[in-house]
């Protein structure tokens, strides 16, 4: 067969549909909606091509709807973990050899269906699932989702085109070889883009996988298997497994073909996974790729010189969008006193006219956090601040959990910059604030880097060129992404790379070259046209 050297489809960002009120695309998601909430899911693993129902079935809720049932997944155990890494063994050979472009093209026709007849559908299950609002479900599942898979296939092509140099004589190359082994995906409940390109970034590269999604993400992590089996994607090369995190844990880190992770969620789960596998590291055949991205402590700082709308905007979306369970949610904010009273007011208008509730009504702003753990957890740290004089509950503040796991935007003013809730990550809405004086600015900006372990997103608003110049190089380490008059939030394949640094995960940008890089290992293969023929150098000659 004639070998080409094909370029793929020019990766262009998918743009979020409105749901404007008179939409086509409104009508068909609430059509959607409507289906999912009168049927009864029925979820199995997927492992080795095959649905695995065990009759051990969990009940999903919407977080927001608790009396409401969704549907059940079907529970696993050590067993079924086994049985996907041997499913996954078995279908590495031929995987690993099947040409670039077919793996390429299964990736591109997945990121076809999302954007197309998939769109409501995974719409519907993040929104039910996860209680997100529409526009938060569109840019994540949808767009965010697509332009993973479209962008990782370009990154793809330019990996395997960055050549090294070569001579007349010689003709050097590189190889890129996928993974000796499995690589394990472990993803979070908070985005169904990264659940999606968890696993799909190293299969793409060539690797066989073991997927664990989040409990709470089960429902939407569904249709992504759906897509993937539709686009094409061979039997046990993606293996979706549904077991606590340490029964996956405990036989994927100490197997001997296990070759990498690809992590997202919290930096305790993952440092223990960190540990687990340096203890471990001689029983391996390879040494496994470490790569995750964790928690944050996102800071927002205003100069005297920002621009009080914008500031309280960027903290009104930036704290409260998906109920502030972004890792790059903003949770502390250093406002510089001149421009407080107008922060203040404009951002308190802002937060009393969210409106609540479900994701089924289009029109709310704000829904339910995820489930019970993350409500009372929450609810404990409110608890608590309200008992103490030292601080001052400004919004919020109140919780109910009738319904759903719903908890008040609540915005706490600190007179002590190191108070807990500007430290520890919360994961939830709440957003704690110290308002610095103006010529204290410099050392605001010592006082935001040292203050927490973490290093993912950060923002400085200022007008001020000197203002911005000063934040830009003082907080060079405090994160990852770094924003200038924009909010912490809302990274977008492409454009702004995702991943922090410190305590936040290994900085391998989720969406990017760099993180695809870490999903092959090179071979250089050296070819000489005409090798020397005899052992001897110029240099032992005689005149
Ligand atoms: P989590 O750490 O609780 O769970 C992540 C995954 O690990 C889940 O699949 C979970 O079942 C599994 N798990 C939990 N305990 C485990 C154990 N002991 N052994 C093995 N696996 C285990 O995180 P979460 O609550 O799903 O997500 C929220 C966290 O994720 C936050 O800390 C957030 O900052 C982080 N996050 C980071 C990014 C980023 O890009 N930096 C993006 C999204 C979320």
């Amino acid at each position: 067969m004639q070998q080409q050297l094909y370029s793929v489809p020019e990766a262009v960002n998918e743009t979020p549909n409105t749901y404007a009120p008179g939409t086509p695309e409104r009508e068909e998601l609430q059509k959607e909606i409507a289906g999912a909430r009168s049927g009864m899911a029925d979820i199995p693993m997927f492992i080795g091509g095959r649905e695995i129902r065990t009759g051990k079935k969990v009940a999903m809720h919407p977080p927001h709807d608790l009396s409401h049932t969704l549907g059940h997944y079907h529970q696993g155990d050590a067993e079924h973990v086994s049985m996907a890494i041997d499913e996954a063994l078995k279908a590495r050979r031929a995987w690993a050899k099947m040409p670039w472009r077919e793996r390429a093209a299964i990736f591109l026709k997945a990121a076809a269906l999302i954007s197309g007849p998939y769109r409501s559908k995974i719409n519907a299950a993040t929104m039910l699932g996860q209680s997100k609002t529409v526009y938060q479900s569109e840019i994540d599942a949808v767009c965010e989702l697509a332009d993973f898979l479209r962008y990782n296939v370009q990154y793809m092509t330019q990996i395997f085109t960055h050549q090294p140099k070569s001579t007349p004589e010689a003709w050097n190359r590189i190889e890129q070889r996928p993974l000796e082994g499995f690589v394990f995906a472990l993803s979070p409940f908070n985005f169904t883009a990264i659940a999606g390109n968890l696993p799909t970034a190293p299969a793409m590269m060539g690797n066989v996988v073991v997927w664990k999604p989040a409990n709470t993400q089960i429902y939407s992590a569904n249709v992504i298997m759906e897509v993937l089996r539709e686009a094409g994607l061979p039997d046990g090369v993606i293996n979706m497994v549904f077991v606590s995190g340490p029964v996956a844990g405990d036989l994927i880190f100490s197997h001997r073909d296990f070759a990498g992770i690809h992590f997202t969620g919290s930096t305790e789960v993952f440092r223990e996974i960190w540990k687990t596998t340096g203890n471990n590291i001689a029983s391996y055949r390879s040494y496994p790729r470490i790569v995750g991205e964790t928690g944050g402590k996102d800071f927002v700082l205003a100069h005297a010189s920002a621009k009080p709308t914008q500031v309280a905007t960027a903290l009104s979306r930036g704290a409260f969008e998906y109920q502030g369970q972004k890792c790059s949610a903003a949770s502390r904010a250093y406002i510089s006193r001149s421009i407080w009273e107008d922060v203040r007011k404009l951002m308190l208008d802002q937060i009393s006219s969210f409106s609540i509730g479900g994701p089924e009504d289009f029109s709310n702003f704000f829904t339910a956090v995820i489930d019970e753990k993350a409500f009372s957890k929450l609810t404990r740290v409110i608890d608590k601040v309200k008992k103490d004089d030292s601080v001052t509950i400004i919004s919020g503040g109140g919780y109910d959990k009738s319904k759903g796991y719903f908890i008040e935007p609540t915005v706490i003013l600190t007179p002590d910059p190191c108070y807990f809730t500007m430290i520890h990550e919360l994961f939830g809405p709440i957003l704690t604030i110290y308002v610095f004086e103006d010529e204290k600015y410099e050392e605001t900006l010592d006082l935001i880097d040292r203050t927490s372990l973490y290093g993912l997103t950060g923002a400085v608003f200022a007008r001020d060129r000197h203002a911005v110049n000063q934040a830009t190089s003082r907080l060079a380490n405090a994160a990852g992404n770094f924003y200038i008059n924009d909010k912490p939030t809302g990274a977008v394949v492409g454009h702004q790379p995702f991943g922090g640094s410190r305590a936040s995960g290994t900085n391998d940008k989720a969406g990017s070259i760099l993180n695809l890089h870490r999903w092959v290992s090179p071979r250089t293969i050296k070819e000489t046209f005409l090798p020397p023929e005899d052992y001897r150098y110029p240099h032992q000659g005689t005149l």
